[in-house]
């Protein structure tokens, strides 16, 4: 399918639609910073928006959508439980509190997290099955369009799916030039599971590579607008986060060239720069 702008959208395997890029709000402040950028990205184009119960901005999040006079079922709204919520009461609990904070009284796509919790080293396994199971609920309720995951890889999933009846929608992991996780992304691709990916601009830290530069410079792009077009090619949801109107315009501008087999394949292979350093397995939050 050919992508031609940002509300071009992706199926789930429940039918709902995403949009093929979406708009981050981690690490901007709950108040003006982000109704506006939230407003301004609504205002350029984009429809998913993507925040968090732990970002602490979605009562911010919420007045945004409600002042961008764009109808709330045009826009593709997500949240996240986060890991000290996790359990079946505690889940439904969480839900309701971010639902109240939003402003909204459904949610488009609810993820889990993160697979570990701190304190949870033992019986992870455990906590996701029980908040996985309130989320079929809220689900099954109609509260939710889609449930899915963040961070989880392949055995996390396999581990979920033992008392899962509805399996992940989505799967929202850390992606970008220097960290491509080719399995993960082939396991969902395999299993009907929609990938986004967060840090999709490793938080700003790819500007600086030659590499990237030259090929920016060969299609008259940026290097973010490389790294964006390269998720779009691989068939990935990028969440590029900006609290800047010009860059928050420029990471829509990708849907105008197209990277070769040869520079995808170049910037798959590229070494570095690391990224967060945040591995599922080992950071317990
Ligand atoms: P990104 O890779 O989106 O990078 C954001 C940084 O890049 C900001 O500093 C921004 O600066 C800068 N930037 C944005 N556009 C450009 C551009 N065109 N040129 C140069 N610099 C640019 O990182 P995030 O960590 O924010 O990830 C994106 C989203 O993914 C998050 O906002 C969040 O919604 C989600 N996320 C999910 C996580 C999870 O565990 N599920 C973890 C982390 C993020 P400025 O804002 O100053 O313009």
């Amino acid at each position: 399918m050919k992508l031609t702008s940002i509300r071009d959208t992706y199926t789930l395997a429940n039918g709902k639609k995403i949009p093929c890029v979406g708009f981050g709000t981690f690490l901007t402040p709950d108040g003006a910073e982000t109704v506006d950028s939230v407003k301004e990205a609504l205002r350029i184009g984009y429809r998913l928006i993507d925040t968090a119960s732990v970002y602490g901005n979605e009562r911010s999040v919420g007045q945004a959508v409600r002042e961008s006079g764009i109808d709330r079922n045009e826009i593709f709204l997500t949240s996240k439980l986060w890991n000290r919520d996790q359990g079946y009461e505690s889940t439904l609990e969480a839900f309701d509190r971010t639902m109240k904070a939003l402003g909204t009284d459904y949610l488009d796509l609810y993820l889990i997290h993160w697979p570990i919790g701190k304190g949870h080293e033992q019986d992870w396994a455990e906590m996701n099955r029980e908040s996985w199971r309130a989320m079929e609920k809220l689900y099954r309720d109609g509260y939710i369009g889609a449930i899915g995951v963040s961070n989880f890889m392949p055995h996390h999933i396999d581990s979920l799916m033992v008392t899962a009846t509805i399996p992940p929608m989505v799967d929202q992991i850390e992606i970008h030039p220097g960290l491509n996780h080719t399995q993960a992304v082939e396991y969902c691709r395999t299993h009907g599971i929609i990938v986004e990916a967060w840090g999709p601009l490793s938080q700003g830290r790819l500007s600086q590579m030659p590499a990237l530069n030259e090929i920016a410079g060969r299609h008259g792009k940026t290097v973010a607008q490389v790294c964006l077009r390269w998720h779009l090619q691989r068939g990935i949801v990028p969440l590029p986060k900006s609290v800047t109107p010009s860059r928050i315009e420029e990471n829509t501008r990708i849907f105008d060239f197209e990277l070769t087999d040869e520079e995808m394949d170049f910037i798959g292979h590229i070494q570095g720069p690391v990224g967060s350093g945040a591995d599922p397995d080992k950071v317990a939050h």
